[in-house]
């Protein structure tokens, strides 16, 4: 995997999702992604960004100001 910024390896690793949508604060722990060795740029793979969505989704309906969820553990 290469950055998409810089074009340095990317490497294999885990970081934390921080959706603020204004009325709640979305966190999302331990996210699998991609990270660059030059510039710190995260990338997540398609499936990854799916299952997020998916998780902002349902984190939404909770109506909670912030919502902190591990996705190991998201459905
Ligand atoms: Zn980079």
């Amino acid at each position: 995997m290469k950055c998409l910024s810089c074009g340095a390896a990317a490497e294999k690793g885990f970081t934390t999702s921080v959706t603020d949508l204004g009325k709640c604060l979305i966190i999302v722990r331990n996210v699998p992604c991609y990270k660059c060795t030059q510039c710190n740029e995260v990338i997540y793979t398609a499936d990854v960004v799916q299952k997020l969505e998916q998780i902002i989704e349902s984190a939404k309906k909770l109506m909670q100001q912030i919502s902190i969820i591990d996705y190991s553990e998201a459905a």
